[in-house]
């Protein structure tokens, strides 16, 4: 089957959906992205996304080209297209299309770019043995907070990372932890306290991790929103990442070093599990 994609407006396999090589997204990476999961044809966690999606196009001036409501709607089309029952849709609005110059062109037309990924995320096998990480110097841009697809640093520490033997980089600045190369980094502590960094420019508002520390406060798991150290992280009794397609995902070793016993922990099984049920129930 023929993957069919969004493309301002048109609805065209992958192979025709063409975009300039002026495009501001490709000279520039002036352009923001989304991505939403989906489980059984269902979008998980839109609202959220949506609202994230608001804030980086503001953030950048950046006109959306759609309500929110009519991206919901281009949302529910592309799964339908596509037939997709589980993985993720990618969604992209770029600038536009304008001569070379470092200067914003005046009232350009964004390029709107939407297409699936299909791939199981509720079985995901990482889930029974955990993810290993890499520590590495966080080298991105000071607003990590707008969700720009100016994804060249965290590509290049996740390829170190896993040239080191781990899974993923959790990147590291002035001292603590700001997040994984594209997910949240959190800890639980000897006493059984949920950290994890709070909100600033120097990460992602992630959608998950708001949901988590939600479920986590109605579950009674007590949690602190501050920043952590890499000792503190390898001396946790746990260690999980946050992700639209990785939802609670655990992790069991920090620079070779089992964290904890070196198995997911069961704070972070019951998380996962309990966020799972909930934004099941809630989808789209
Ligand atoms: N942090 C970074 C750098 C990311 O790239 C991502 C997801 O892509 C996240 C955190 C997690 O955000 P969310 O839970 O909204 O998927």
């Amino acid at each position: 089957m023929t993957r069919i994609v969004y493309l301002n407006g048109n609805w065209l396999p992958e192979a025709d959906a063409k975009v300039s090589i002026f495009d501001r997204g490709f000279l520039f990476a002036d352009a923001i992205y989304e991505v939403t999961g989906v489980v059984g044809g269902k979008l998980l966690e839109y609202p959220g996304h949506s609202a994230r999606l608001q804030r980086s196009t503001a953030e950048l001036g950046i006109a959306c080209p759609l309500t929110p409501d009519a991206l919901l709607e281009v949302h529910r089309e592309i799964v339908r297209r596509n037939e997709l029952r589980e993985g993720l849709i990618y969604l992209q609005i770029s600038r536009g299309t304008a001569d070379r110059d470092f200067a914003f062109p005046e009232n350009p037309t964004p390029t709107l770019t939407l297409f699936t990924q299909a791939k199981p995320v509720l079985d995901n096998p990482k889930v029974a043995t955990g993810i290993s990480v890499a520590l590495l110097p966080d080298q991105r841009w000071a607003r990590r907070d707008i969700k720009t697809v100016q994804l060249l640093y965290p590509s290049m520490a996740k390829m170190e990372a896993m040239a080191k033997g781990a899974d993923d980089a959790w990147l590291v600045e002035d001292g603590f932890v700001t997040e994984a190369s594209s997910a949240t980094a959190h800890i639980i502590t000897e006493d059984g306290k949920l950290v994890t960094r709070g909100l600033s420019n120097a990460i992602l508002h992630g959608i998950t991790r708001a949901s988590v520390l939600d479920i986590a406060g109605k579950a009674g798991i007590e949690f602190e929103e501050r920043a952590f150290t890499p000792d503190e992280a390898k001396n946790a009794a746990e260690a999980f990442i946050t992700s639209a397609t990785n939802f609670v995902l655990p992790v069991t070793e920090i620079d070779g070093r089992p964290v904890g016993e070196g198995k997911p922990g069961p704070r972070t099984l019951r998380l996962r599990k309990l966020y799972i049920e909930q934004k099941l129930a809630e989808a789209l």
